[in-house]
């Protein structure tokens, strides 16, 4: 069985259709009046959105539902599909704390509270039953504050044993004017010794150079391939490797077709730029793992060769992942050792 890893989900988008319509159902009366049938919520929640704005508003509907008594309902529900669905192994879960905290509370009360949130989501992660390592990142977000943003590197670094990187997100047309904080909040991350991730390049709008050198990995960045392939030499030279979402290109209206991604691919393998294939909001898109993979195929975007190179990939630039191999050689090695105890009773019958 092939064995997984993701390392691209958000908290807020991670919550499929039907999971979130029921918690409706139950407990949002206003919601629950206006989807009285699933099929008109599954399509109101997956429609393509005109632009990546429109589409991170979505967002805010989900957050407001996922507080600290919450979470664990969800995740545990998260963490069933992705065990049982998606044979992931390894997921690396991001959201920004601070979109959690109760909102009645002020900021620094609110800043206070996203210790809790992490505790909570990093217990509600580890679920025995559906055994999958679970590392968190934390987003740092274009629209808050610059001491909310700081605090968020520094609880990222108090908590290891939670949380793995810091990203940022909420739309990367929005970091223009706040370029020089998010720099040096990259760098302060940097010198705690915190990896680093963050949403970058995923729009034409989006593409900021400068906070390049500061980022172990790059999520999404297809318009490096695209629209700036002299910068892939660099890429691989850091060894950064970009976390490419499929279906949210569509669904944001920055693609309008799968087949665009093949020069993503093609540039990137010529150039030696991993590439890591993630879901993004596999709930928001309803579309999990192993059929992001699916679809690359059928479309002819690569081929087997290249997304089990992906495959790999993702393995070894997860920021949490404990072994220095990916699960397939480890159970390689089991397969192996129980082969040899066998030859060896036949051999001692
Ligand atoms: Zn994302």
């Amino acid at each position: 069985m092939a064995l997984y890893a993701d390392l691209h989900r958000h908290l807020g988008g991670s919550v499929v259709p039907r999971i979130l319509w029921r918690y409706f159902k139950r407990h949002n009366p206003d919601m629950a009046q206006r989807f009285p049938e699933y099929p008109t919520f599954e399509e109101f929640y997956t429609r393509k959105r005109n632009t990546l704005d429109e589409y991170l508003e979505l967002h805010t509907l989900v957050e407001s539902v996922q507080t600290e008594q919450t979470l664990p309902y969800f995740i545990y529900r998260l963490i069933r599909g992705a065990y049982i669905f998606e044979n992931l192994a390894y997921l690396e879960l991001r959201y920004t704390p601070y979109l959690r905290t109760p909102e009645h509370l002020n900021q620094s009360q609110r800043i206070e509270a996203m210790t809790n949130i992490v505790q909570i989501v990093g217990k509600a992660s580890q679920v025995k039953e559906y055994p999958i390592i679970i590392s968190q990142i934390l987003c740092m977000h274009s629209r808050l504050p610059y001491e909310v943003n700081k605090a968020i590197v520094e609880l990222a670094a108090q908590m290891r044993d939670y949380v793995c990187a810091i990203d940022v997100a909420g739309g990367d047309s929005h970091y223009g004017e706040r370029l020089d904080e998010f720099i040096d909040l990259y760098k302060y991350a940097r010198s705690l010794g915190l990896k680093t991730t963050g949403h970058l390049y995923e729009t034409p709008e989006g593409c900021y150079p400068e906070l390049l050198p500061y980022l172990m990995r790059i999520g999404h960045g297809i318009q490096i391939p695209l629209k700036h392939p002299e910068l892939l030499p660099q890429l691989a030279e850091a060894n950064q490797c970009l976390e490419v979402c499929p279906t949210t290109y569509l669904k944001t209206g920055t693609l309008e077709d799968l087949y665009q991604l093949k020069t993503v691919f093609d540039r990137c393998f010529d150039a030696g730029v991993d590439i890591a294939i993630c879901t993004d909001n596999a709930g928001l898109h309803n579309v999990r793992l192993p059929f992001e993979f699916e679809n690359l195929l059928t479309q002819d975007v690569i081929d087997f060769h290249q997304l089990q190179a992906c495959q790999d990939a993702a393995f070894r630039h997860a920021f949490a992942w404990p072994y220095k191999e990916p699960p397939a050689s480890l159970l390689i090695g089991l397969l192996n050792d129980d082969s040899s105890e066998e030859e060896q009773e036949l051999l001692s019958v």
